[in-house]
């Protein structure tokens, strides 16, 4: 069974330029290579989960601008349906500038330009978008409305929902009680349960508040999937990690094929887990998303 999906979310367009080392307010310093990769936590799970075999479209804003048309090619090239994707004459598509130092760290600043101009009537507008899709996927780089207003129709046309609360932010109860699977990192997790201590206190926390499924992603520790009194960890692969930007984005896309697929909460934890696996070995954001049978093949060695 081909999977249907439904992104809500972000698009961006990353500059990333190499620098010996970072420049102090008011200076100027000569960088290495530049280049442009195309990103937004939206765009890298449609991406994700079309790779993966599944119909997906995604809800979104770029500018009318060349990154704009550059992000629609990108994501369209992976199969991606990019006819809810709107062209914000009015504002410029959403940017991550980005300096990598020598020893690999970064600063980011994100201009979330048509992104954040993204609203509740544009979802309206694109309500048939709703129509035939079985999972509903998004994150925190939309505005807050937007989300709440998918919630509303993903219900009225009987959608599974998935929220990655990514960046992290605050959540009233009501929007955490209706979404159906909630998959934040450690960090998103801490801050989204507030002042509690450990992994098992901040889970209860938020069950609490009403969160009715939680799967908690940990790094090369692997996942966390709570749902009641059950409480399941299962271990990550073991592999050379080289890059682990986007792991959580290959988890929450490949996530949502298996749940759209029909296969169990587990099962689906145990795709997202293969999927950040493959994820971490390969450089990059959308490059390093895998194909299905490199997800396969990654499931077929937890067999063996
Ligand atoms: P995020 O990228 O959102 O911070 P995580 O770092 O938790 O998310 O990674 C998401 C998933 O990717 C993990 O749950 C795990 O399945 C996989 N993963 C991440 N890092 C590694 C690693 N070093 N080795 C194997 N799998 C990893």
């Amino acid at each position: 069974m081909n999977g249907h999906i439904l992104v809500v979310g972000s698009i961006n367009m990353d500059l990333v330029v190499r620098v010996p080392r970072h420049p102090q307010i008011g200076e100027t310093i000569l960088g290495g290579s530049f280049a442009t990769f195309p990103g937004g936590k939206g765009a890298n799970q449609a991406v994700a989960a079309a790779r993966l075999g599944a119909e997906v479209k995604m809800i979104g804003r770029v500018g009318k601008d060349a990154f704009g048309e550059a992000l629609l090619e990108t994501v369209a090239r992976d199969g991606v349906d990019t006819s809810f994707l709107f062209r914000d004459p009015d504002a410029a598509s959403g940017v991550a500038l980005i300096t990598v130092d020598e020893a690999g760290r970064n600063t980011i600043v994100v201009a979330a330009g048509a992104n954040a101009r993204l609203t509740a009537d544009d979802v309206v507008s694109a309500e048939a978008a709703f129509r035939g899709a079985s999972v509903l996927v998004m994150q925190l780089e939309i505005p807050l409305p937007v989300v709440e207003k998918s919630i509303r129709l993903a219900r009225k046309h009987d959608l599974k929902i998935i929220l990655n609360p990514a960046p992290a932010q605050s959540l009233p109860d009501g929007l955490l009680s209706s979404v159906d699977y909630l998959i934040p990192n450690q960090n998103e997790l801490a801050l989204l349960a507030g002042n509690e201590n450990s992994l098992d206190s901040s889970v209860q926390a938020l069950q609490m508040r009403g969160a009715t499924c939680l799967i908690v992603t940990l790094g090369e520790q692997g996942v966390l999937v709570a749902r009641g009194s059950e409480r399941r960890h299962i271990p990550a692969y073991k592999v050379t990690a080289v890059d682990t930007v986007a792991a959580g984005d290959a988890f929450v896309g490949a996530f949502a094929v298996a749940i759209a697929e029909g296969y169990s909460l587990l099962e689906a934890a145990e795709w997202g887990n293969a999927a950040g696996a493959v994820a971490v070995t390969r450089p990059g954001a959308q490059p390093s998303l895998p194909h299905r049978d490199e997800l396969l093949a990654m499931l077929s060695e937890a067999d063996q």
